[in-house]
């Protein structure tokens, strides 16, 4: 039986809520099954960790995260430091230094749960989102010069590669075949960007063709914002850029009723390294420490993060578990409209895996 060696990092806000919720949840899980087992270490690291050492994480933080299965994380942002150091400091810098180049985003209307979509069916909004996390629009390539002067000026570069589109393509094209409708989107702005839009239109042609079996289409980014409000059944497997994914990602999971409820996977599919897998939401300042937070975006991540580490069984008893709480709405928490606190509902979630809540 192998054991599951899984770091957890809540980083900041209500991350230090819902990861330990998430934690709670797969002991639960493991505590039910005796072919199951995890070895959790837990990281200190994100804002309060910069207050009494400089930075966001140990210099030698992405080695001691090295030898693990899996990471799951919560969320990294503080209101005294500035934004860009608190994500190129953590979040950014475990996704670069361990290389996870594909971020999963998938997307579906829960049992119980209002999508502000009045006339679409639960199952008309089923996608996946896959994000370029390496490159792109993010690459942090550029400068500021003459700082404060008239003449100052600021680039941010955006830096695609061939090697680093063709990869991202090609994993949104195998993860569109292992889905029912084997159907792929592939966003672009080739029309206004004209190198490296057009660069990426021209690679997702050629990759196409090892993928006769899975029906694809481009769409611009500005149409396919308009496309998932409007004909979301249209839509199923999508992949764009670092930048147009972080849009569009905001845009699903509203869609699909809450921040508080999308999950994401950073990847490494050539498993070289751990993955990491968080909910979508930032540090949520506003409603932090009031037991508010929604934690049902993490524990969604931590059943990414058991099909990932290959428990396929236990990822579907805790995703059927999530959906038999989110169909109750005395179970919604605040951001869904309820009343209920994280505890509750990881409470919840617990009892439905059969295992009481082992508090
Ligand atoms: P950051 O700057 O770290 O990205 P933020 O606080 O600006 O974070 P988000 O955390 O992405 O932004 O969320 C925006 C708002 O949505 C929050 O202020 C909060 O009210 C609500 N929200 C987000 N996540 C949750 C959650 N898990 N449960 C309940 N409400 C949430």
């Amino acid at each position: 039986m192998k054991i599951h060696r899984i770091a957890t990092i809540p980083g900041d806000g209500i991350g230090k809520e819902v990861v330990p919720a998430g934690r709670r949840v797969l002991e639960a899980l493991a505590a039910t099954d005796p072919a199951l087992r995890f070895e959790f270490e837990d990281f200190d690291w994100g804002g309060d960790y910069y207050r009494r050492h400089g930075r966001m994480m140990p210099e030698d933080g992405l080695d001691r995260l090295r030898g693990k299965d899996a990471i799951l994380f919560g969320s990294a942002g503080d209101p005294d430091i500035p934004d860009h150091v608190t994500l190129w400091g953590l979040r950014l810098r475990i996704c670069q230094g361990f290389d996870q180049y594909a971020n999963v985003r998938p997307t579906r209307i829960l049992p119980g749960i209002d999508s502000p979509l009045k006339r679409c069916a639960p199952g008309d909004l089923d996608w996946v989102i896959v994000r370029e996390n390496s490159e792109g629009e993010y690459s942090g390539a550029g400068g500021r010069v003459h700082q404060g002067f008239p003449n100052e000026a600021a680039t941010d570069v955006t830096i695609m590669t061939r090697s680093g589109v063709e990869r991202i393509i090609r994993y949104a094209f195998e993860l569109a075949r292992t889905r029912p409708r084997k159907q792929l989107t592939v966003v672009s702005k080739s029309n206004a960007q004209r190198h490296a839009m057009v660069m990426w239109d021209e690679i997702a042609v050629s990759v196409s063709r090892d993928f006769p079996d899975v029906k694809w289409d481009k769409e611009l980014v500005d149409a396919a914002t308009a496309r998932m409000v409007n004909r979301p059944a249209t839509l199923d497997t999508i992949v764009a850029t670092n930048l147009h994914a972080d849009i569009l990602s905001d845009l699903a999971a509203a869609l699909a009723g809450s921040l508080g409820i999308a999950p994401t996977g950073n990847i490494d599919p050539q498993r070289r390294f751990p993955s990491m897998f968080e909910p979508i939401h930032g540090s949520a300042f506003d409603i932090m420490g009031k037991g508010l937070a929604n934690p049902v975006g993490t524990f969604w991540s931590a059943v990414m993060l058991l099909e990932h580490v290959g428990e396929p069984a236990a990822a579907s008893r805790l995703m059927a578990a999530i959906e038999k709480v989110t169909a109750d709405p005395s179970l919604h928490t605040r951001d869904l409209g309820g009343s209920a606190t994280t505890e509750q509902v990881t409470s919840a979630v617990c009892n439905a895996l059969g295992a009481g809540s082992h508090r």
